[in-house]
């Protein structure tokens, strides 16, 4: 079981599989105002770069869970290197329908709703392992820009413009399913540029370590297009940020 092998390559050498920066996730830690042994469930988890960074910084203990094996890895080694690998878990397996046994502090999904088919899915999924009054975050893209046509919502690889909601609808969507939004950190450029354009770097020295490789020419194309299709659109239109939801 894993992810499409195409994300395993161009995401290999990132700690944050999203365009948040560690000072986001460090600030987002703050703004939760997280105590030592507050328990939190991550699914999507990626390498593992929040829940090891909050459990050095802020005492946290929890579990991952996340598809790519790679990923999974990776979250694994960066808790031994952070000392923190007796307060952190990560499981490789599906996420979708994972309940813990034990109720957590906070149910996290970080930029990987699909899991639970879509932000309201995903927030019943994490709501189930949740304890009373506990905090759900959700990390979510949403229009920065309403993209004036459809072929500018294609250029920021969405299906059409009504795949994402602008800030306000999205923070309104949040109210509807009976959530308040007590918290939220957004992505900046910046970050956007750290999980894009990282990418590059990566694809080019493993095409050179891989020519012959059923996927390099998909690679290929991809290092020619991506700089230019970012620059064009994603970074212009699309935001991300971390929400994070308490039931009314
Ligand atoms: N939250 C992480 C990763 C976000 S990227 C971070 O912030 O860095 C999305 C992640 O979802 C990837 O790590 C991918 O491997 C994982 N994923 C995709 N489908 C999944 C599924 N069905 N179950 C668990 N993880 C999944």
């Amino acid at each position: 079981m894993d992810i499409p092998r195409i994300f395993n390559i161009t995401e290999s050498a990132h700690r944050i599989h999203n365009p948040f920066t560690p000072e986001k996730f460090a600030t987002l830690g703050a703004a939760l105002r997280l105590e030592p042994g507050t328990r939190v469930l991550d699914l999507g988890s990626g390498s593992g770069e929040m829940l090891c960074t909050w459990a050095r910084d802020y005492g946290v203990i929890g579990t991952g869970v996340d598809m790519s094996k790679l990923f999974t890895g990776q979250a694994k080694l960066r808790a031994e290197e952070l000392g923190v690998a007796d307060r952190v878990k990560f499981i490789h397996g599906d996420a979708a329908g994972y309940v813990s046994d034990e109720k957590v502090d906070v149910a996290a999904c970080v930029g990987a709703t699909w899991i639970g088919g879509g932000v309201a899915g995903t927030i019943e999924l994490l709501a189930r392992s949740l304890r009373t009054g506990g905090l759900i975050l959700i990390g979510e893209p949403y229009w920065r820009q309403l993209p004036p046509t459809e072929d500018v919502a294609k250029g920021c690889l969405a299906t059409s413009i009504s795949e994402f909601l602008t800030l306000p609808e999205l923070l309104a969507s949040f109210g509807h399913l009976g959530y308040d939004v007590v918290e939220m950190v957004l992505a900046d450029q910046d970050g956007w540029d750290r999980y894009e354009a990282a990418k590059w770097l990566t694809m080019r020295r493993w095409l050179e370590a891989n020519p012959d490789d059923e996927l390099a020419k998909e690679v290929r194309t991809q290092l020619t297009s991506e700089p230019g299709r970012y620059a064009t659109y994603t970074r212009e239109y699309t935001g991300w940020g971390v929400f994070a939801l308490m039931k009314r």
